[in-house]
C-alpha cells in the first residue's frame, strides 16, 4: 500500500519531534515535508535540530530540507506551531485544499472546528462540512484537557455530574523547547500558566458536549508547573447529584478500559500513577488511579496522568489524522 505524505509544521519543536518519531514506522502515513521558522529555510533537519527523542532522527528526515508553507503539497499538515503563528498559516493552508490537524489552541473553540478525542466525540467531525475552505481544520485539546476529558468521559456518560474541581501538576516540556529557566523551576511548584485554566474549563465542556451545546457541569481549575520532564498529572474531584460507591466507579473504568485498551491504564495501588515511572516514550494512554469516595458520598476524587507530548499533543494529532482520513474516505 502506498503511504500518504504528511507535512509537519513546527517540526523542530518538542511536539514536532514527537510527531516525526511517532510517524517513523506508521503503516499509512509518512513525513514528506518539514516546516519551521524562516531562519531554517533550505537547511537540513539534521543540521539544525536539537533532537530530544530517545530514538534516532529517521534518516529520511535527517536529510530533509525545510520548506516554506507555500511550498507544501502534502494533502495533510500536522501543526505544532505556536498559536499566534497558527492563526495565519493554518487557515491559509486550508484555503489551498490542505487538511490541517492542529495542536495549537487558536481554533479549538471555533464553532466550525472540531476539538477531537477519537474515543469520545468522533461524531464532532461532521462540523467540518460547515467550513468554507476545501481543506478542513481539526484540532486536538490542550495537554491537560485531554487527560481530564478521558477521566470524565465514562462518568459523564453514566451519571449526572454537577461540578468538577481539577488541579494540574504539569511537566516542563509542556512549555515547549527549551522550557523554563532551571532557576525558575528546579525545586519549585509554579502556580498558574497564563490562559491554561480557561482553556481546560472551556475545552472539556466542548469535547463532552454535543456538536452545538457544551456539557452542562461547572468547573474549577487550578494549574501548576512542576519540575517533572514529561507527564501531566490532573487531580480531579467530581461532584455527582447522587451518592456513588468506589466499587461502581472502578467497575465503570474497567469496562471502559476493556472497550478502549489502547486508551486507558488503570492503577489500583495507592501510589500510582507516577509520570517518570509509568509513562513510556510513545504512551497514548490516560493513566487513572487513586479512585476514592470523599466524606461527602456524592463526590469522588481520582488522578488522571498522561504524556503531554504524546496523548497531550503529537499522539493525539496522529490519532485525529487517522480518524479524519477514515472519515474522508467514507
Ligand atoms: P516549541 O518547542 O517551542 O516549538 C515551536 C515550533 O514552531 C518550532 O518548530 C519553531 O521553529 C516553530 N515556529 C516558531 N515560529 C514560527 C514561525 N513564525 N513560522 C513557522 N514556524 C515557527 O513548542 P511545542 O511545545 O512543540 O508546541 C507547539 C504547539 O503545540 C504550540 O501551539 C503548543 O501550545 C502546542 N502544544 C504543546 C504541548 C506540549 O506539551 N509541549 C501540548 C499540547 C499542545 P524554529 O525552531 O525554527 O523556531
Amino acid at each position: 500500500m502506498n503511504k500518504i505524505p504528511v507535512a509537519i509544521l513546527g517540526s523542530t519543536g518538542v511536539v514536532g519531534q514527537k510527531m516525526i518519531a511517532m510517524l517513523s514506522d506508521h503503516p499509512h502515513f509518512y513525513v514528506a515535508e518539514i516546516v519551521a521558522s524562516d531562519k531554517n529555510l533550505n537547511k537540513s533537519y539534521g543540521e539544525v535540530s536539537t533532537w530530544f527523542e530517545r530514538t534516532k532522527i529517521p534518516s529520511s528526515v535527517f536529510q530533509m530540507r525545510f520548506k516554506s508553507t507555500s511550498e507544501i503539497t502534502s494533502p495533510y499538515a500536522l501543526s505544532a506551531l505556536p498559536s499566534e503563528v497558527a492563526a495565519e498559516i493554518e487557515p491559509n493552508l486550508a484555503s489551498k485544499g490542505i487538511h490541517v490537524i492542529s495542536n495549537a489552541s487558536t481554533f479549538r473553540m471555533n464553532k466550525y472546528v472540531p476539538l477531537l478525542i477519537p474515543e469520545i466525540n468522533p461524531s464532532h467531525l461532521e462540523i467540518v462540512a460547515q467550513q468554507k475552505t476545501t481543506g478542513k481544520m481539526v484540532t486536538n485539546p490542550n495537554c491537560s484537557t485531554v487527560f481530564l476529558a478521558m477521566a470524565i468521559f465514562p462518568l459523564y456518560a453514566t451519571y449526572k455530574i454537577k461540578h468538577i474541581t481539577a488541579v494540574t501538576l504539569q511537566a516542563i516540556s509542556g512549555a515547549g523547547y527549551p522550557g523554563l529557566p532551571s532557576l525558575d523551576i528546579l525545586g519549585d511548584c509554579i502556580p498558574n500558566i497564563l490562559g491554561e485554566e480557561e482553556k481546560i474549563q472551556n475545552e472539556v465542556k466542548k469535547i463532552l458536549g454535543s456538536t452545538s451545546l457544551p456539557a452542562t457541569f461547572t468547573t474549577t481549575v487550578n494549574v501548576n508547573r512542576i519540575p517533572v520532564k514529561h507527564g501531566h498529572t490532573v487531580i480531579a474531584n467530581v461532584h455527582f447529584t447522587e451518592n456513588i460507591s468506589k466499587q461502581e466507579i472502578e467497575k465503570l473504568f474497567i469496562t471502559y478500559a476493556e472497550k478502549f485498551p489502547q486508551a486507558y491504564q488503570l492503577h489500583f495501588d495507592n501510589f500510582s500513577p507516577r509520570p517518570t515511572r509509568d509513562l513510556t516514550d510513545f504512551d497514548n494512554r490516560t493513566h487513572i488511579g487513586r479512585i476514592r469516595v470523599s466524606e461527602d458520598p456524592r463526590q469522588i476524587s481520582l488522578v488522571a496522568m498522561g504524556h503531554n507530548l504524546v496523548r497531550g499533543a503529537a499522539g493525539a494529532a496522529i490519532l485525529n489524522l487517522e480518524l479524519f482520513h477514515k472519515y474522508l474516505g467514507k
